[in-house]
């Protein structure tokens, strides 16, 4: 891997161990890394027994959005936020709806753009006239310290931070991490453990505790998305008890967005009927939520 690529960014949030090993405190994978091996996310790499941010300063991807299409839809309606990711994931979901940039290892890839400073993707957002800065597109926890970076500094030029993540973090991160961001949206993937743990390679329960800990201790604006497929996580009871745990944790106002899946990739089951969104729309609606919309149906 070259010097250019990972720029020797230190990451933060790990452990040396004997060895020149590392283990990454970022995520519940805990991944333990030998040198010149990566995290299970692609994003983190150790370098000489140095834990290295590898997409630090990369973005892989970068765009002026409608915040509409995040999707916020309850936070500043009719502003444009400046989106913002790299590469990397630190779930494996077999239906991944967004390949290219999660599986994807910057050192790689061929789309991998110079070096992009902090500084410079705030001064780029104020351009495009925005009004926000968006963390979004691949999972921003993987590269955290660049998204911690850039919000500190949208927050001093008066930008707004919002996030879009699927909420699977350690608490010392996220207690960080999640207080520099005005709104957040949380994938809550289904309300099983078993299909985080067979289809996601991960759990449900940091994704519910991340869910509770920004609405009641940031306070911040959250919105929640569930991204349903058929025989998967679309039974009608699964759908209710996802609700139910909403409404008591998280309340009634919370907006939530039931998407369409479609085939991708290896993952080649049917698309998301839009009766299925509609019956999802219907038990949310029975339940007492106003905000529930609808998204991805083509
Ligand atoms: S953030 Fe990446 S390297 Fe760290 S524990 Fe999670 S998957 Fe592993």
């Amino acid at each position: 891997m070259s010097a250019q690529v990972h720029n020797n960014r230190k990451a933060r949030f790990f452990n040396h161990l004997d060895g020149g090993v590392v283990e990454c405190r970022l995520c519940p994978r805990r991944c333990r890394i030998k040198p010149g091996e990566w995290g299970k996310c692609l994003a983190r790499i150790n370098i000489d027994g140095e834990l290295i941010a590898a997409t630090y300063g990369h973005p892989a991807a970068m765009q002026v959005d409608p915040i509409e299409k995040k999707p916020f839809l309850w936070f500043m309606p009719g502003s444009k936020t400046f989106s913002i990711g790299t590469y990397g994931c630190n779930l494996s979901c077999q239906f991944c709806q967004n390949e290219e940039l999660s599986r994807n290892a910057a050192e790689n890839d061929g789309h991998v753009v110079p070096f992009i400073s902090p500084p410079e993707v705030i001064s780029l957002a104020r351009e495009y006239g925005c009004s926000s800065v968006a963390f979004t597109y691949n999972e921003p926890t993987v590269f955290i310290e660049y998204a911690m970076d850039i919000a500190k500094l949208a927050k001093e030029s008066g930008l707004r931070t919002v996030l879009v993540t699927n909420g699977y973090i350690n608490a010392e991160p996220r207690a960080e991490f999640y207080k520099l961001m005005d709104a957040a949206n949380i994938d809550l993937k289904a309300f099983s453990e078993f299909f985080y743990n067979s289809l996601c390679g991960g759990s449900l329960a940091p994704v519910l505790e991340s869910c509770r800990y920004y609405k009641k201790t940031v306070e911040g604006h959250l919105e929640i998305t569930n991204l349903l497929i058929p025989g998967r996580n679309d039974s009608p009871e699964m759908i209710e008890e996802l609700l139910k745990w909403v409404k008591g944790e998280l309340g009634l106002d919370t907006p939530i967005h039931f998407s369409a899946y479609y085939p991708t990739g290896s993952f080649q089951e049917p698309a998301t009927p839009a009766e299925t969104l509609y019956m999802a729309e219907g038990i949310a609606r029975r339940i007492g939520f106003s905000r529930v919309h609808l998204g991805n149906l083509r």
